[in-house]
């Protein structure tokens, strides 16, 4: 099913029983970027000031390196390849972050599941959380290149049925909103 169908199938949440969203803990003002800032976005802050929405805000890479902390990017794939064993997260400075972002993706998979999410918004361009568009190789290298794909922890929540959709996807934002203002 595709995002835009699973989204108009989603069902119109109530306050006794909210939406229940996944997001990227930095796209709701948590402190966890990897410079220790957040990248809030106002139409994510919105959606958590709805009654009818339960957001349940996780930050993968937090959880295994903490804040502030090293950029790292996938090198030879994408974020499924990482977790299939055939590309690697590598930090800036050379260190193998693949074991802790691949625990991590176990960790948000977890929280998904136990909290039943229905959908997870996740910030763009991280090599944990990018859910359209990823670096591939060092971003910081002096020809950064871009390229479709997910990074590893969208990857493992993808890869075990949960939708997942980037903070920019504002078409399926727009989708999304009119469900929750139904009611
Ligand atoms: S994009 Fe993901 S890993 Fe990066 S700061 Fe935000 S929540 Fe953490």
């Amino acid at each position: 099913m595709t995002d835009k169908k699973y989204l108009n199938n989603l069902r119109v949440p109530t306050i006794e029983n909210p939406l229940r969203i996944l997001t990227s803990a930095c796209l709701i003002g948590t402190m966890c970027g990897w410079e220790g800032g957040h990248y809030s976005k106002l139409e994510i802050l919105n959606l958590s000031k709805c009654k009818n929405v339960k957001i349940i805000p996780f930050c993968p890479e937090d959880y295994s390196y903490g804040t502030p902390r090293e950029i790292s990017d996938i090198h030879g794939g994408e974020g499924i390849d990482v977790l299939n064993g055939n590309a690697k997260v590598i930090t800036e400075s050379g260190i193998d972050w693949t074991d802790g972002m691949i625990n991590s993706s176990l960790k948000m998979l977890d929280i998904a599941k136990k909290e039943k999410v229905e959908l997870a918004i996740l910030m763009d361009i991280s090599a944990a959380c990018g859910s359209q568009v990823i670096y591939d190789g060092n971003r910081k290298s002096e020809n950064p290149i871009y390229q479709i794909g997910m990074g590893v922890c969208a990857a493992q929540l993808h890869k075990n049925g949960f939708k997942v959709i980037s903070q920019r996807d504002f078409e399926s934002l727009e989708i999304l909103y009119s469900k929750i203002i139904k009611n």
